[in-house]
């Protein structure tokens, strides 16, 4: 015998009127962010950010792309950046308005969350003045697109042993990235396949460096990478670097 749930007759539940709704969830100024969410739902609605069928892999890598440089000219995407550097001082903000994305396509919610929460969050709260001056209201108007590059095959999320080590060279004015094993190769970088022109890269310090002078790893595919060190262990040099922010330790 299977126990079974009863049924629901959905046509004894009261309708709700869709302007209600739409008072509950957006029409109260003194709600969380509720002017960040109704801002984030115009722009989903307002330019029709749906998932479009039929599309090759690569062409909706664009299509996505060229959404989140939508986003950009909201400026819903850099809400928590600082005021003075392309966003709204607003956090708070920023999560609520991400929150709403994640009723809309989720390819647009994760590029979302890697140009301004991952990259841009990177700069923001380990760089200096000057990398925020430099590149925050870049990513912000995504003038340049973020890539981040954390979780390495072998530790995952683990910050406390990544094994990716990037050393300063005085002599050459070079920072060598080096991925000493296969477990410290990086994987799973958003925005790395096809857009990506900026990295923030995490080893037991976190530094950031332009990508153009990361691209020299292997790659499966062959075609260079946006800062990506994966593939066999490699040495990798940076020659174009910004900082080295050694102010974390996992
Ligand atoms: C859609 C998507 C996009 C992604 N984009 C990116 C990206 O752009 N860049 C990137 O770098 N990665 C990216 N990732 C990779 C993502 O961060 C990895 O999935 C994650 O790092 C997996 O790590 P994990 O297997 O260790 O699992 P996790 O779930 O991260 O970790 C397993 C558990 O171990 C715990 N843990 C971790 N470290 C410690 C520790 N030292 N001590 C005690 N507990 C610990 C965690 O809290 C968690 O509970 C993406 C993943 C997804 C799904």
């Amino acid at each position: 015998m299977t126990a079974t749930v009863p049924e629901v007759q959905t046509e004894e539940l009261p309708a709700v009127e869709p302007s209600s709704l739409w008072s509950f969830l957006y029409g109260n100024p003194l709600a969380d962010s509720t002017d960040a969410r109704r801002r984030t739902r115009d722009a989903l609605v307002e330019r029709d950010m749906t998932y479009v069928y039929g599309l090759s892999r690569d062409e909706y890598r664009d299509q996505v792309f060229d959404w989140l440089k939508q986003i950009g000219e909201s400026g819903m995407g850099a809400l928590g950046f600082p005021s003075g550097y392309g966003g709204e001082d607003d956090p708070a903000g920023a999560i609520a308005s991400f929150e709403t994305l994640a009723h809309g396509d989720l390819s647009l919610l994760v590029k979302v969350g890697v140009q301004f929460g991952l990259t841009g969050g990177a700069i923001h709260r380990l760089g200096t003045e000057r990398h925020h001056a430099t590149y925050l209201p870049k990513l912000a108007s995504v003038e340049l697109a973020g890539c981040f590059a954390m979780s390495e095959v072998g530790h995952g999320s683990d910050v406390r042993s990544l094994g990716t080590t990037a050393t300063y060279d005085a002599d050459t004015d070079e920072i060598v990235v080096h991925t000493p094993t296969k477990a410290a190769r990086k994987e799973w970088i958003g925005n790395a396949a096809r857009h990506g022109n900026i990295l923030s890269c995490s080893r037991s310090c976190t530094w950031v460096a332009r990508s153009t002078g990361c691209t020299r790893s292997s790659s499966r595919s062959g075609t260079p990478r946006a800062g990506s060190p994966r593939g066999s262990p490699s040495r990798t040099t940076a020659r174009r670097w910004v900082s080295t922010a050694s102010t974390t330790d996992g």
